[in-house]
């Protein structure tokens, strides 16, 4: 096994084509360098890969926000990890959960981001009722209750932890019974690296 199917096998959203690796470790000649180059890679990479969908999301938000007339309207990420996406009509600001859309395709969050905007559309009152329903599939969003469709992100381990240290996301099945630290940035036990497990619910509150 080569070192990037090792890598990716460890961490399935890690994809390293091989010639990173030769290329870099070709330019490191001491043992010592490369281990601190591999380290690097098995942090760096999530992160970047992380970062790129999130700025897709974000631009696929501000689109969406404007092709539907929210024109005063903003966009952040939060740090929710029960809710997917929240609509706040007193700072109009629609919002997607960092962690939520960095584990998702782009049509879940797409569906995600229809979501709210049907929910700035109609106003906060109605809820999920019949209104916002019919705006929700109106603007072609599928997701017209609150509850987690099966294709979100969370059937693979739906009890997810962010790492404080580095960003990786931590998924499990099952709640851990013993508190745990992040095993992708420190091969040791470490309280400033400790997962806080959550179990994800729904797409908002
Ligand atoms: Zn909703
Ligand atoms: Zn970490």
């Amino acid at each position: 096994m080569c070192l990037s199917e090792s890598l990716a096998l460890r961490n399935p959203q890690l994809r390293i084509a091989e010639t990173d690796v030769v290329e870099y470790s070709a330019t490191l000649r001491t043992p010592y360098l490369r281990k601190i180059h591999y380290l690097a890679v098995i942090i760096f990479k999530p992160l970047q890969l992380t970062s790129m969908l999130l700025e897709q999301a974000k631009e696929l938000a501000l689109e969406l926000m404007k092709q539907h007339g929210l024109n005063h309207w903003h966009f952040k990420f939060d740090y929710a990890k029960r809710r997917f996406g929240c609509c706040n009509e007193s700072t109009k600001t629609i919002s997607l959960s960092k962690h939520l859309t960095s584990i998702n395709e782009v049509s879940v969050v797409k569906n995600v981001i229809l979501h709210e905007i049907a929910h700035a559309l109609v106003g906060a009152k109605h809820r999920h009722n019949s209104i916002w329903k019919q705006k929700a599939r109106e603007i072609n969003c599928e997701y017209t209750s609150c509850y987690v469709p099966k294709d979100i992100n969370s059937v693979e381990g739906n009890i997810v932890a962010e790492c404080p240290k580095c960003g990786f996301i931590h998924r499990k099945y099952r709640m851990p019974k013993r508190i745990t630290s992040c095993g992708k940035c420190s091969n040791k036990f470490d309280k400033e690296r400790i997962l806080n497990f959550v179990r994800l619910q729904n797409t908002d509150s």
